[in-house]
């Protein structure tokens, strides 16, 4: 039986143009002049994109002011600080990003202090280019903030990018994205456009990342893919973080873990710390990921079947780097569905470190929501 709640919600539309489809970069040029932007920094990885970013300047011209090639992981402030300077040499008046989350991030970076307009081609799951989230990294430690000015105006999906991305980054990639389907579903204060959208997400990632690293160059996989991947990305720009966005921050700010995988390999016990809070708002990214079992075995079940690494040791996390790492979770609050104290920090990074499947009894207690859905 369902029960009814009297709704109470803030929505706010979000802004920003997107252009999906397959041969989509095609109109690059077209929208950095319909964004009003005359001189462009481009902000991509010279490898392995080189091709598209070859094909992107000369399809610019002229408009190409000035580009960065090289680009690294959490967005370390010697990049930005030397991005800025090129920025200003150049006399750009707009970014565009080329490449997954750290592309996407550096030139956030620059719209943060500038105001510069950025159009987003992103080439992985990240799903940063539908967010205003910026991240820094400074001294070991990544600071993240939320500031209209660096969401891209524009953002241009053309799925070929994503074709042939090899099987490992397609699965860690993918359940990055997912990460921000189940984090929103389960913020109490998303609106329901949100949690539908996280709840598509999921449920486009789930069906389409088997696929995707079965096949590289299944296009109809990579299109429902890097789909599943806009609306998680659109549903995380606004909802808030909780303790899973949390704690990779801290494992990539302060011990260096690689983004996608550290997502990856936490994610199961993320859910499995909230599922007990959050049966309810879990149930639907349930429905979506197939988790009769527990949403949390069904994430499990998933990083198995794409092969995504299963535990934070397997990442190179040594044991005293993981109750170190509890510490400094339990040591800030964060909007999360259960509250995080010291203890249960600890049994979330142990259970991550071993990365043994969660079960059903240890993470819940038998509970039924209230439409009914065991999960
Ligand atoms: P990434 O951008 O660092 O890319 C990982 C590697 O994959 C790179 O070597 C890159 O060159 C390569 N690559 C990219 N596209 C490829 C393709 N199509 N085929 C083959 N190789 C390809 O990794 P990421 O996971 O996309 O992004 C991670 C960064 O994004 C982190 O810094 C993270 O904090 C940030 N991020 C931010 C947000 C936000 O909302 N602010 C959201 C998600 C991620």
């Amino acid at each position: 039986m369902n029960a009814l709640v009297a709704r109470e919600f803030v929505h706010q539309p979000v802004g920003t143009r997107v252009v999906f489809g397959a041969g989509a970069r095609a109109r690059i040029p077209a929208e950095v002049d319909a964004a009003g932007i005359r001189r462009v920094l481009l902000i991509g990885r010279a490898d392995p994109l080189q091709d598209v970013a070859d094909e992107i300047t000369t399809a610019l011209g002229s408009v190409c002011a000035a580009w960065i090639a090289d680009v690294a992981q959490h967005v370390p402030t010697a990049d930005v600080r030397a991005a800025l300077d090129v920025a200003a040499r150049a006399e750009v008046d707009g970014v565009v990003a080329l490449g997954g989350g750290s592309a996407t991030g550096l030139a956030k970076a620059v719209a943060l202090d500038t105001g510069l307009p950025v159009l987003a081609v992103p080439t992985t799951y990240a799903g940063s280019e539908m967010t205003d989230i910026w991240g820094r990294t400074e001294n070991r430690e990544k600071h993240t903030g939320r500031d209209p000015r660096v969401r891209p105006r524009t953002v241009v999906y053309d799925v070929e990018l994503t074709v042939g991305m090899p099987a490992h980054l397609t699965g860690v990639s993918g359940l990055n994205a997912l990460a921000h389907c189940v984090e929103a579903a389960y913020d109490s204060q998303a609106d329901p456009v949100t949690v539908l959208l996280a709840v598509e997400g999921a449920r486009a990632l789930a069906l389409a990342l088997p696929a995707a690293v079965d096949d590289g160059n299944d296009l109809a996989a990579r299109s429902e893919a890097l789909y599943g991947a806009w609306l998680a990305g659109t549903a995380l720009g606004s909802a808030r973080m909780g303790v899973h966005h949390r704690l990779c921050h801290i494992l990539g700010g302060t011990f260096g873990l690689s983004h996608a995988e550290t997502h990856a390999a936490v994610l199961p016990y993320a859910v499995a710390f909230n599922q007990s809070v959050a049966h309810a708002e879990l149930a639907p990214i349930a429905r979506a990921v197939g988790g009769e079992h527990g949403v949390a075995a069904a994430v499990w079940d998933l990083g198995r079947r794409i092969g995504t690494p299963r535990s934070l040791a397997e990442l190179g996390l040594g044991h005293d780097d993981a109750l170190a790492a509890a510490d400094l979770l339990a040591a800030h609050p964060v909007e999360n569905p259960r509250r995080v104290d010291a203890d249960g920090a600890r049994d979330l990074l142990l259970a991550a470190h071993t990365g043994d499947r969660p079960t059903h009894s240890s993470t819940i207690h038998h509970s039924v929501t209230s439409s009914g859905d065991e999960l």
